[in-house]
């Protein structure tokens, strides 16, 4: 992968600076002067692609719909043949969908026409059966039908040449569908992003055995994992490493040969087992590690060789929060998604929140819309960054700004709904 030849050096481009305590915002930004997309493209079946970003874009190869049909079921006719009211037509034959009736209409004659039946030449219009007094062969129609009426026209939708998906666009199954109506069976992708994962801590255990004294569970490597899986991300999963510093070193080294991203959870604070700063400012190069947010402030931001390093915290909900703010965005721009911006709404928080100025907070809450429609939020309670079941049940991130402090019932937050 190319990686932008951007060196600590050149940060003099932002004029406060400060590894060890960065705004958000400016967090957000400086990762982005790091990050250069994969450029190597795959062609690759119309299943395959979920989840994956288109390469190039996608000009429709047929008019949709391809033809004119009917968008109901009931008779076609020539809109000329209906002079007077009542009219009454000859019916010569039927157009079912996928059968359409081969010959020609002539005016004062009709066809009994079904949904998604091709609209036989000669006719321009198709009333609805409810509107149609029917014998055995002919039908008995009143005023009031406009030319045209009941049919999709070709090209109605799509036409023909038109750019249906931009490069860049992730492929959703609304994509994969949409693909699949222009007839697509295969598109180009980028290849998928490699990342590695791994986490740090020898209190760590695997869930499945019982747990020895003094340890727990490892939930981040599955968190984490689930996250990138829905994100499409081919992940190489390095399990547990241990407070070791020279296996942590190691382990670090392979996954930088390995993985276009490396990221880990744990030992990333200034504890006395904490290694993996340190370890980072020796074989690779740290942008930063501290941010000034909660939670999650203690996240490493580097390079190690061309791989992309994000050090995360080690409590769960830490883990979440930081993703979520930080390396999604930066897995996606890597595999060339377009960007988007979340959507942030305004509530009104129905409880007072302890907040101290100078960080910047994501709590948990859960959003809910009030008798009148408006937008209510509260907090799911108790916001420690090691209560995960606290992200579970919440739907929304409330976001605190930077400078704001103690938040008073009733007034207005913003709200980033998941
Ligand atoms: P650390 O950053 O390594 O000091 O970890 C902070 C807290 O998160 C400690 O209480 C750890 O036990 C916990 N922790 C670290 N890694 C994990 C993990 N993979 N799963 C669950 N908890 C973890
Ligand atoms: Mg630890």
């Amino acid at each position: 992968m190319q990686t932008k030849n951007l060196t600590l050096g050149d940060l003099g481009i932002l004029s406060d600076y400060d590894p060890d305590s960065m705004p958000v915002e400016q967090a957000r930004e400086l990762i982005k002067y790091f990050l250069v997309p994969l450029d190597t493209q795959e062609t690759v079946p119309l299943r395959a692609a979920l989840q994956r970003t288109l390469a190039c874009d996608v000009p429709s190869p047929i008019a949709v719909p391809p033809h004119d049909y009917s968008s109901m079921d009931g008779y076609a006719m020539s809109h000329a043949g209906l002079h007077s009211a009542p009219t009454k037509l000859r019916l010569i034959g039927k157009a079912y969908a996928g059968h359409p009736f081969a010959d020609k209409v002539a005016t004062g004659e009709c066809v009994r026409i079904m949904t998604g039946a091709l609209i036989p030449h000669g006719c321009d219009t198709v009333v609805i059966q409810e509107h149609v007094r029917a014998d055995n062969d002919s039908i008995e129609i009143g005023a009031g039908h406009t030319a045209g009426q009941n049919i999709r026209r070709v090209g109605e939708d799509i036409a023909l040449g038109t750019t249906v998906l931009a490069c860049g666009q992730r492929v959703r199954p609304v994509e994969m569908g949409l693909l699949a109506s222009l007839g697509l069976s295969e598109v180009s992708v980028y290849r998928k992003l490699r990342v590695a994962i791994f986490s740090s801590g020898d209190e760590l255990q695997q869930p499945g055995s019982p747990l020895a004294p003094g340890h727990i569970y490892d939930s981040n490597r599955h968190t984490l994992f689930g996250m990138l899986s829905e994100l499409g991300a081919d992940v190489l999963d390095m399990g547990n490493v241990g407070d070791d510093k020279e296996r942590l070193k190691q382990t670090l080294l392979e996954a930088a040969a390995r993985a276009d991203v490396i990221i880990t959870s744990g030992g990333v604070s200034v504890g006395e087992a904490d290694y993996i700063r340190p370890l980072l400012a020796e074989i690779g190069e740290i942008v930063f590690w501290k941010i000034a947010m909660k939670p999650g402030r203690p996240l490493a931001y580097g390079k190690i060789g061309a791989s992309h390093f994000f050090g995360l915290p080690g409590n769960p909900v830490a883990v979440m929060v930081t993703f979520q703010q930080f390396v999604r965005d930066a897995l996606c721009h890597l595999m060339g998604q377009l960007a988007t911006s979340p959507i942030k709404l305004s509530a009104v928080c129905s409880e007072a929140i302890k907040k101290a100025p100078g960080r910047t907070e994501f709590q948990r809450g859960i959003l809910t819309q009030g008798d009148e429609g408006g937008l209510i939020v509260r907090t799911t309670g108790a916001q420690g960054s090691g209560i995960l079941s606290s992200m579970s049940l919440a739907n929304c991130y409330i976001v605190l700004p930077l400078e704001q402090g103690n938040v008073e019932a009733g007034t207005r937050v913003v709200v980033q709904p998941f």
